[in-house]
């Protein structure tokens, strides 16, 4: 069954086609700062329901990642990347990063968290 987002203020909302069964906590610069969970899908998997032009994007370090987050009221949205399962970016393979915390009406807090040292590796 899909699964709704929507930043604080409702400009960006998507939606996954399943919900998350497990939630990744990265410790990187920069999700230790932006403080989200988030749960992995392929790109097919996850639709915008609003206009792009709601979505602002940054982006740091080697750039293969576009971290995208609310242009009104700045709630990490999602994030997009290559592949790395095979431990090389696969960029016919892409992958979405969602804020799991945006998700609507579903609890997070039996889900398994996994604890990612991003630190170390980017
Ligand atoms: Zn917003």
């Amino acid at each position: 069954m899909p699964v709704k987002g929507s930043c604080h203020c409702g400009a960006v909302q998507f939606q996954v086609e399943t919900p998350p069964t497990e939630l990744a906590d990265c410790n990187c610069s920069f999700c230790s700062k932006r403080g989200n969970l988030v749960a992995y899908y392929p790109l097919a998997a996850f639709r915008l329901l609003t206009a792009r032009d709601r979505v602002s994007t940054y982006q740091w370090g080697d750039y293969m990642g576009t971290h995208h987050h609310c242009g009104v009221c700045g709630c990490g949205t999602y994030s997009q990347f290559p592949d790395f399962s095979s431990g090389q970016a696969d960029y016919d393979n892409p992958r979405v990063a969602i804020n799991a915390r945006l998700l609507e009406g579903f609890d997070l807090s039996p889900l398994p968290v996994n604890h990612l040292n991003g630190r170390d590796d980017w």
